[in-house]
């Protein structure tokens, strides 16, 4: 057990990491299967038909399949690869192998490699034991991977074994989703075909075969030494510190944010940059964040499909190198209470395959008809449907940080800035005539250079924020996959798109060449849209309580905890959405809010027996021996004839706290023992019950955390967890 004294020697004794620096370019994508080992290696026919399934999502023919594994198989063994599996992404939220050896007996004795093409294609891995929300019983255990093509295979480096990992879907064998990456694949197929109908409306179509969604996730994590993580089973179990007194110096001087990056914190990333490089990751950016002992990492975008595969590999690349430096990385979304918590913010766009970003609003703005339709369909989407994309980022972990302080609140709102919001004020009164300029600013010396001032200044307290050529939703929680919220945004847009289009075309009819027309037609299509969807943009401060009557008047949805969000998923309104563009079927949704629902009441009781345990058999303890060392003090003064009236109060007091203790260790342990039939009732029993219970006990914990000796005290503080770098 650690005693907090021993926090400075450690500091003293940390030894950092050195790397040995390698160039990146030559080590990106070093162990990724690329499209150039592919021309390399592959015959030239073979490698076509695979470049169509790529580039133009058709079908892959099942006879290229055996050559195909067999160049992968010859390319992994050359660098180290034993064991091949398919890497898919069940409910669970975190990734799943299972690894199988090349190697296989010849018959004579001896032993061959093979890697066949129906292996690379399909798999069958037990599907009972991953969570399915009830689409089959058990008895109907078998599921199948399918082999995602469209991201790319790659190797997995861990203690010494190489392991070559195929990005798969993964279904039951009644061909229901079982995963996230099934519905993600679903939903850009979705708004891929909405966004070309949109582009054909505008002739914009030539030589674009598909509208990609691209995603860019700027992930924040903690690090804390790995002994003090250790020395805490809230950390060990949860992730997260269930008790911790508020220490004196904790991000109140804003040092933080920016700063120098401390050196042991440096040689981790640079590790985790260095192993994600190899993965064909494109890291790009790196920081501290606001809260001690937070940083950021974001890579530069890419098609939301391989962005969320990387986005995976990210997190599991953090965890794994962080105990190397001694670190445990946390991507909990509020490990600390009292300081800031961690997201995920999900930058997204849709662009073509001939590369232009259909949200890049290009100088005069305001005549760029695509990207106005496509602004109007965001704004559409979002009014329509918050409640999904609340629904979205709704998990327990992320209840200590949407409507909090910190936090985006829990209200989908729109921020646009002064420019697009000047735009969409025009398209309001019957069509946008001029684009806001920005000007230059002048910084007072000759020595800096003049430069450009945007239009609208940056607004940090949105949960969905227009950035100048994407749409930022901030609201996703550090330690989610971001397959799901990207899913439901694909989604709605698409929805929205298709309604766009069906107005254009309707107003258009066969006038498709006449420019004028066109133009009214939208003119008239946007103004019907904005005017009836405004109320979900927001340009004001997102954290400001008016906010919050003010969302309340326009009507918008205000889910502040994750069981009444998920509640909602499964609304006819959402599943008529996702069953017309084929993204989920009503059981595949029903599922999903069932799983979700199911994981909350796991993950809230999992920390309340936590709770429990260590206020029994941590703190309780180390109470009553502070108790019993103040009773003897009192015996052995008053045997001096010293008077011991304050030390008499001050036990008093104290034991009056440890019986506060036990009473609220008892309270706790009666919510948490309490069985509901159905899971929607036992999430709010669970809410309302376990949740109040272990913040009364963390209330009397930091309590005693505060007078309890320091040498008696039984884990690691915040202070301490805090401070060290
Ligand atoms: P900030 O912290 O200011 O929001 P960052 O540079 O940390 O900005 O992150 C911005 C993210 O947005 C990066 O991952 C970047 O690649 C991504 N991004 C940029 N353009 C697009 C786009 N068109 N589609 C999706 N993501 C994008
Ligand atoms: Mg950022």
């Amino acid at each position: 057990m650690s005693i907090s004294s021993s926090s400075d020697t450690r500091a003293r004794t940390m030894n950092p990491t050195t790397l040995s620096y390698i160039p990146s370019e030559e080590l990106f994508a070093e162990d990724v299967f690329t499209d150039r080992v592919m021309r390399q290696r592959l015959p030239k026919d073979v490698f076509k038909a695979l470049q169509r399934t790529l580039t133009k999502g058709e079908r892959l023919n099942p006879q290229l399949a055996d050559v195909v594994a067999a160049a992968m198989k010859d390319w992994a063994i050359e660098r180290g690869a034993t064991h091949y599996t398919h890497w898919f992404q069940p409910l669970t939220g975190q990734t799943a192998e299972k690894h199988d050896a090349f190697i296989t007996p010849d018959g004579h004795g001896g032993a061959l490699t093979e890697f066949t093409g129906s292996a690379l294609v399909q798999g069958e891995p037990d599907a009972s034991s991953f969570p399915s929300g009830g689409i089959r019983a058990t008895f109907e255990a078998r599921g199948y991977t399918a082999w995602d093509c469209t991201s790319p295979v790659f190797l997995s480096r861990n203690a010494g074994s190489v392991t070559l990992c195929i990005p798969t879907a993964f279904v039951s064998w009644t061909g229901e989703a079982l995963d996230h990456k099934t519905p993600l694949l679903r939903s850009m197929d979705a708004v891929s075909e909405q966004a070309v109908r949109l582009l054909k409306i505008f002739s914009a179509d030539q030589g674009v075969s598909r509208v990609m969604a691209t995603c860019g996730c700027e992930q924040e994590y903690f690090l804390v030494d790995r002994d003090y993580f250790y020395d805490r089973p809230d950390m060990i179990a949860c992730e997260r510190t269930l008790f911790g007194a508020r220490p004196p110096k904790h991000q109140q001087l804003e040092d933080h944010y920016f700063g120098s990056i401390p050196t042991r914190v440096m040689a981790f990333m640079a590790e985790v940059e260095r192993d994600l490089y190899r993965l064909g990751v494109p890291v790009k950016t790196r920081h501290n964040e606001v809260a001690p002992c937070q940083f950021e990492l974001a890579p530069t975008f890419e098609t939301a499909n391989v962005a969320s595969d990387h986005q995976m590999l990210v997190m599991e690349t953090m965890r794994r190198v962080a105990p190397r430096h001694n670190f445990a990385c946390l991507l909990h979304e509020k490990p600390f209470a009292g300081i800031n918590g961690s997201g995920k913010h999900v930058n997204w766009s849709i662009a073509t395959d001939t590369g232009i970003n259909l949200l890049d609003p290009r100088d005069d703005t305001h005549s760029n008809m695509i990207f106005l339709c496509t602004l109007a369909a965001v704004i559409r989407a979002v009014d329509l449907h918050a409640d999904l994309l609340r629904a979205s980022v709704a998990h327990a972990s992320n209840d200590h940080r949407l409507g909090a302080n910190e936090a985006p609140p829990a209200i989908m709102s729109i921020f646009l800035g002064d420019m697009l919001t000047d735009i969409v004020n025009q398209l309001e009164s019957g069509g946008a005539k001029r684009t806001m300029k920005g000007t230059s600013l002048e910084l007072g010396t000759t020595t800096l250079p003049q430069i450009p001032r945007h239009t609208g200044d940056r607004n940090r307290t949105s949960p969905f924020a227009f950035t100048g050529n994407k749409f930022e939703f901030r609201a996703v929680g550090s330690s989610q996959a971001v397959a799901w919220p990207t899913t439901v945004l694909n989604t709605i847009v698409a929805d929205s798109l298709s309604f766009l289009c069906d107005q254009l075309e309707k107003a258009i009819g066969k006038n498709t060449g006449d420019e004028a027309k066109v133009q009214g037609a939208v003119r008239g299509v946007l103004q019907k849209i904005i005017k009836q969807h405004k109320r979900v943009i927001f340009n004001g401060d997102g954290y400001d309580k008016s906010w919050h009557d003010e969302a309340k008047k326009r009507g918008l949805p205000n889910h502040r905890e994750s069981v009444a969000a998920l509640s909602t998923l499964s609304d006819k309104k959402n599943a008529d959405l996702f069953s017309a563009f084929k993204v989920l079927s009503k059981v595949e949704l029903e599922s999903r809010e069932h799983v979700f629902l199911e994981k909350y009441c796991k993950q809230v009781l999992i920390e309340g027996e936590t709770a429990m345990l260590m206020a029994r058999t941590l703190i309780l303890p180390a109470a009553i021996r502070f108790q019993t060392e103040q009773a003897e003090n009192i015996s052995v003064t008053e045997a001096a004839d010293v008077d011991t009236s304050k030390s008499r109060e001050a036990l008093e007091s104290f034991s009056a706290l440890v019986d506060s203790l036990r009473d609220a260790v008892d309270a706790l342990e009666k919510a948490v023992d309490h069985h509901d039939a159905g899971v929607h009732k036992h999430a709010a029993h669970v809410r309302d019950k376990v949740r109040g219970a272990m913040s009364d006990l963390r209330e009397v914990v930091d309590q005693l955390e505060e007078r309890i000796p320091a040498d008696l005290w039984p884990m690691p503080t915040y202070r301490e967890m805090l401070t060290i770098k």
